[in-house]
């Protein structure tokens, strides 16, 4: 069995297509030196050695050695090295690399065969010892954390010590002879701590590293963020094995990161940061403040620290040349790692850049007018879940803004919350259902738990391309970052601006966009939606064979939804209109009318205003369908609970607070959600239906007089479980619609038909299509009643069913398709065969899903309808199910 993977010199064994096996970093460094870009050789252990490993008590194929000793002496070859040769030292970097991107999750040794023997070699090559001297001390620092397990603090509480003792601020301050003496107290703790010497010898370094890199597969954080993406635990990491170049070898020297479309409004310029004389992990882990790459940004950005096109011009020539290259051959923005080893580019990373849902539609709407990807392949690119992010809150522009710091727009959108200074405080604050805004002088992958907690991240430290600058874009939550004025002391819970002092707990704004940091609340506005976001929803729905609908009821969400994009209303849940004053007053009153006479005197007061309602809705929605349906919740919903509201609604009725109470009483039920609700009202009280029937027929030939476009109901009858009950209720609502129409001397059409979400209406879907019209498929109640798991309960034990992998993701939140959808599907493939072109939708929560959507296509339904919000996100959902 191969299990390595050479690259380098112009040659690779993998290529980009082979991601599963190498991992993203492996298969695209082997595509890199295929297209003959500078990479320094190296090889990719392949993630079925991960594999292996988990699967055999964490050991390695027997091959293995073998392999990595002949790859080595090949990257040694080109390199003109050996690795151990203590004249000619091959130094390598040992990386992670799995299948999906997880920035910072998994552990990296650099500098990975420096020993006191080897260091001297290298402080003879570079003719720098400081620089020898300096890369060795971090080699053990990185290796001790990463592999030995000692606790980083333990080096830097020495480094600390070091430094005052010598009066020193910066670490660059250190002579090679100074920090040969600090290696030797590092050496010196390290065997105290642990009981043994660090390890001399290369090849148990290379071993020690490889068997980190595996196991941190399975470390907390890792394994958080692997929940947290959905990124299946099978796929194991690749290990990169590389020559090291050196970023820190002098002034010629340098290491970046790039994108070569700008990540956060998807501008078409290269667009990154470097640090000159730095080495790799230096510009990610956001301990330094970066400079801009080209002089475009650098006069952007108002520095005046040059730019490296401006320090290095050879070097950055030649690094447009290779992103542009990358670009092309991906076709997609790329984000890119390089080091620059004096004055030499080597290209370190290519891989698809992370963007923010902004700039995904510029650079896909860009990419397809500049004809590198197809209009079809530009609406396949849109995460359509990431349309949430476009859909956040900014600062109202007129709004006064108390600006106490100003930050690196890192990640767009505003938000405000309290300040909390750790992830615990956090996860603690929101569990309490508080708003926070989570304040770090720079984040690290521990924190991530936290970042998801909060409602924005600032941060005092680091660039654009910091962790939390990353990991906020991705989460597509608000995130400023480098506030540099802003000092921050977690231990004593403060942060200070300015001269003000701000405590957990403080009330802050922060603008993902600007980059500014306020102090209070700040009133916020809706975002408006770009050029590039329509153009990418025309696109969708000329891809798209289902309708998009939406679930709305009052007439500003119908407007909403319209604006939107919605083709219709998919689901008017009418008990919502019962709400107000007047209303559930009359609700009320013929809640607890003793007879049918008085029941129907009470509602007689509801129907104008249920007319009204339906009119406005149908003027709204102008000619496109509207489905509504009929009451649904059990009554008992509608009366007062507590004692107070009891005595308030009796002295408004004038009723005895005694009655009123034993009406409750009489209607209280042990389950209502099984109880007497849905059509099982209508059957009990038939002429609720019937007032609601006669308010939408009134209403629609109103309607239809007004606006001249004929309007065709659909009355929707809830929770029906037999044919038979829908038959019952369809008869009252066709003799409603008899009389109506005789009385107007109009004729009108319209559509009875029902829901379907309960498992015997699946069951006898065929039965029920003889009676109905068209079927919504009620996904909510379905889930809940084919689970037997109360939809309001549920959130308490599935977090815990999820953690512990019985389940993958909440199925009130993404389609069981297995279960439920096994009833969907046979419903729908029964009820169509007994009535042909039997109109199909559903309006559970599900219908905003877009993996349920992909379902929903794959069924055969005709339309999905979600929450107005969620509309844009079906409209391309449902074009990425049809493509
Ligand atoms: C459903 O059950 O899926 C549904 C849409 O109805 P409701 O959520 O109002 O019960
Ligand atoms: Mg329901």
């Amino acid at each position: 069995v191969k299990w390595v993977y050479s690259f380098g010199d112009g040659r690779a064994e993998g290529r980009a297509a082979q991601r599963d096996l190498l991992g993203g970093k492996g298969a695209n460094l082997a595509e890199m030196c295929s297209l003959g870009l500078p990479v320094p050789p190296g090889f990719t252990i392949t993630t079925e050695v991960c594999t292996h490993y988990y699967a055999n008590g964490r050991t390695y194929p027997p091959e293995l050695e073998a392999q990595v000793d002949a790859a080595l002496d090949e990257v040694g070859r080109i390199a003109g090295r050996r690795f151990g040769d203590p004249a000619r030292p091959l130094l390598v970097s040992v990386r992670s690399g799995s299948r999906a991107s997880m920035p910072g999750m998994m552990d990296t040794v650099l500098n990975l065969g420096l020993n006191d023997e080897t260091v001297e070699a290298l402080a003879a090559d570079s003719g720098d010892p400081r620089f020898a001297y300096d890369s060795y001390r971090r080699f053990i620092q990185m290796y001790s954390d990463v592999v030995l397990g000692l606790d980083h603090e333990v080096f830097e509480e020495i480094l600390a010590d070091e430094k005052a003792r010598r009066g020193y601020d910066v670490d660059t301050q250190f002579a090679a002879e100074e920090w040969r003496a600090v290696i030797a107290v590092y050496k010196e703790r390290l065997e105290a701590e642990l009981g043994e010497p660090f390890p001399q010898d290369p090849r148990r370094q290379l071993w020690g590293a490889i068997g980190a890199v595996f196991s941190s597969w399975m470390n907390p954080r890792a394994v958080t963020y692997r929940r947290l993406h959905d990124i299946p635990e099978e796929w194991g990491t690749a290990v990169n094995v590389q020559a090291m170049v050196f970023g820190n070898m002098g002034e010629s020297s340098a290491t970046g990161v790039a994108f070569t479309r700008n990540p956060s409004t998807g501008e078409k310029a290269l667009y990154g940061e470097f640090l000159l004389n730095a080495q790799g992990e230096d510009v990610v882990a956001g301990i330094r403040t970066p400079q801009s790459l080209t002089e475009a940004a650098r006069l952007e950005a108002g520095s005046d620290r040059p730019s490296l096109e401006k320090l290095l011009p050879e070097a950055f020539a030649a690094f447009v040349e290779i992103a542009q290259k990358l670009e092309g051959h991906y076709r997609d923005m790329q984000d890119l790692e390089f080091t620059i080893e004096r004055g030499k580019l080597w290209m370190l990373q290519t891989r698809a850049g992370k963007r923010t849902a902004r700039a995904a539609l510029k650079i896909a709407v860009d990419m397809a007018n500049e004809g590198l990807i197809s209009r079809q392949e530009a609406v396949c690119r849109i995460d359509p879940a990431s349309l949430d992010q476009l859909l956040h809150p900014t600062i109202d522009p007129d709004a006064a803004r108390d600006v106490i710091a100003i930050g690196l727009p890192a990640s767009p959108g505003a938000a405000t919350g309290t300040v909390v200074f750790t992830p615990e405080e956090a996860e603690e604050m929101k569990a309490r259902g508080e708003k926070v805004i989570l304040v770090r002088v720079e984040t690290s992958p521990e924190d991530i738990h936290g970042m998801h907690a909060a409602e924005g991240i600032l941060t005092t430290r680091g660039g654009m391309t910091s962790h939390a600058a990353v990991v906020a874009r991705g989460m597509g939550k608000p995130c400023v970052c480098g506030a540099g004025t802003l000092r921050v002391d977690a231990r004593s819970g403060t942060m200070t601006a300015l001269g003000r002092t701000f405590r957990k707990g403080d009330l802050i704004t922060i603008d993902g966009s600007t980059g500014q940091v306020l102090a209070g609340a700040v009133p916020m506005r809706q975002p408006e939606l770009s050029g590039d976001f329509s153009a990418i929803m025309e696109w969708a729905d000329a891809a798209r064979r289902m309708k998009v609908r939406a679930n709305a009821e009052t007439p500003a969400d119908a407007r909403t939804a319209r604006a939107f994009g919605a083709e219709g209303i998919g689901l008017c849940r009418t008990e919502h209109m019962f709400f107000d004053e007047a209303r559930i007053l009359a609700m009320r009153e013929m809640i607890l009318s003793d007879t049918q006479q008085e029941r129907r005197a009470a509602l007689a007061k509801l129907l104008p205003m249920q007319r009204a309602d339906f009119v406005e809705l149908f003027e709204i929605m102008a000619g496109l369908p509207v489905t509504i349906r009929l009451l649904d919740p059990p009554l008992h919903e509608f009366l007062p609970k507590t004692e107070e509201e009891i005595g308030e609604v009796a002295a408004a009725m004038g009723v005895d607070a005694e009655r009123l109470r034993a009406r409750t009483e009489e209607l209280h039920e042990f389950n209502p959600m099984l109880g007497h609700r849905g059509c099982r009202l209508a059957v009990s009280y038939p002429e609720i239906a019937e007032m609601q029937a006669r308010a939408i027929f009134e209403a629609a030939l109103d309607a239809a007089k007004r606006t001249g476009a004929p309007v065709v109901p659909e009355i929707m009858v809830p929770l029906v479980g037999m044919a038979a009950e829908l038959s019952f209720v369809k008869g009252l609502i066709e003799k409603v619609a008899k009389t109506v129409l005789e009385e107007a001397g109009a004729q009108i059409d319209y559509l009875v038909g029902t829901m379907i979400e309960l498992p015997r209406a699946a069951l006898s879907a065929g039965e029920i299509a003889g009676e109905a019209e068209f079927f919504s498929f009620g996904t909510n109640d379905l889930t809940q009643t084919t689970f037997g798991i109360s939809r309001d309960d549920a959130a308490r034990f599935l977090e815990t069913y999820r953690k512990k992998g019985i389940i993958e993701a909440d199925p009130f939140v993404s389609l069981d398709v297995e279960g439920v959808g096994t009833l969907v599907r046979m419903a729908a493939q029964q009820g169509r065969a007994r009535r042909q072109g039997l109109k199909l939708g559903i309006c559970g929560e599900h219908g905003g899903d877009p993996a349920s959507i992909a379902f929903c296509e794959a069924v055969g339904l005709d339309y999905v309808s979600c929450s107005p919000f969620r509309v844009p996100i079906a409209r391309l959902a449902a074009a990425q199910a049809a493509c």
